[in-house]
């Protein structure tokens, strides 16, 4: 192990704090507090308890939201006629569909059905599209949370060498275009490239989307780079318990520039990435601009 100094620690918390008053502020300009409807579909823990928080961090920000609760056995014609009533309502800013949805409901046209103007989560193909070809469009939550951490802790990705590991549509390919946006030079790398290593060791800037505890290990970090873990794996700690981890080994600490840490490093941005998306789409809604030229996230 080298002696450098440990990384700076990129702190979800502060950088999520500031996102959520900027959302705040944003709203309250408004001529009515940005809306938000939330539909989950069963009773998943998980999802239930996601949304839940979703909206309680609305109401703390000055949001309106309404959580549509519908029952396991709702048939795939009735979800999709809730998510175009919503579509079609203008009192609804935005429409986030919790997922996974129960098996034997399909996601892609629920996807479709939303509105894509108020796609907070922006999923849906339209905003896929826009974010490729660097056209406005609502951004994915987790990868443009993970801009602006970034950018909150002084971190420019311009001109820098990005590599993104892992190609999830939730994650790793939108990350790949925001970076692109931002002027990086991007490598999405997956399960199937050879040699990770020596791929992540080219990366200014490495995100790590894999799914796989401490699947970056020190050696495959180039000294000073800057390391973004969206890894959030339950390890069991050997009496019993599990506790969270990340893709990327702890030790990275003493290679790295800069680490996000797990938790308390990306998890916290996605839901404040959700409530500023809403309050973009609000804005456009009531075809207000955002301030300045260029503020929209690209
Ligand atoms: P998320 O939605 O959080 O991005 P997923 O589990 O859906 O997580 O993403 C898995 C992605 O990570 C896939 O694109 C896969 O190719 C990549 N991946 C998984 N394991 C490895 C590995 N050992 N090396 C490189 N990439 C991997």
């Amino acid at each position: 192990m080298t002696e450098r100094p440990a990384a700076q620690v990129l702190s979800g918390p502060p950088a999520a704090a500031a996102l959520l008053d900027e959302a705040s502020r944003r709203a309250a300009r408004l001529p009515r507090p940005p809306h938000l409807a939330l539909v989950r579909v069963g009773e998943d823990p998980a999802s239930v308890s996601y949304v839940r928080g979703k909206a309680k961090k609305a109401a703390e920000v000055g949001l309106s939201s309404h959580v549509h609760a519908l029952p396991e056995a709702t048939p795939q014609a009735e979800l999709l006629a809730l998510v175009a009533a919503l579509s079609a309502d203008p009192a609804v800013d935005g429409i986030l569909v919790q997922l996974p949805l129960p098996a034997h409901l399909d996601p892609e046209p629920v996807l479709r059905a939303v509105d894509p103007a108020k796609d907070v989560d922006g999923l849906h193909p339209a905003n896929t599209g826009a974010l490729w070809n660097g056209h406005e469009g609502l951004r994915p939550c987790t990868p443009a949370g993970i801009m602006a951490l970034l950018a909150h802790h002084g971190v420019s990705v311009r001109g820098q060498r990005a590599v993104v590991v892992g190609r999830s549509a939730l994650v790793g390919r939108p990350v790949a275009g925001l970076l692109l946006n931002a002027d990086a030079t991007v490598t999405l790398a997956h399960r199937a490239t050879p040699d990770l290593g020596a791929v992540t060791r080219e990366a200014d800037v490495l995100i790590v989307a894999a799914g796989q505890a401490h699947l970056i290990t020190p050696d495959m970090v180039r000294p000073g780079a800057t390391v973004v873990d969206v890894g959030i794996n339950r390890v069991p700690t050997g009496d019993g318990r599990e506790r969270l981890t990340g893709d990327v080994h702890p030790d990275v600490a003493q290679v790295a520039g800069a680490l996000t840490p797990v938790p308390g490093g990306v998890g916290p941005m996605t839901v404040a990435q959700l409530l500023m998306n809403t309050v973009i789409a609000a804005e456009r809604q009531h075809a207000l601009m955002p301030e300045g030229p260029g503020e929209h996230v690209r």
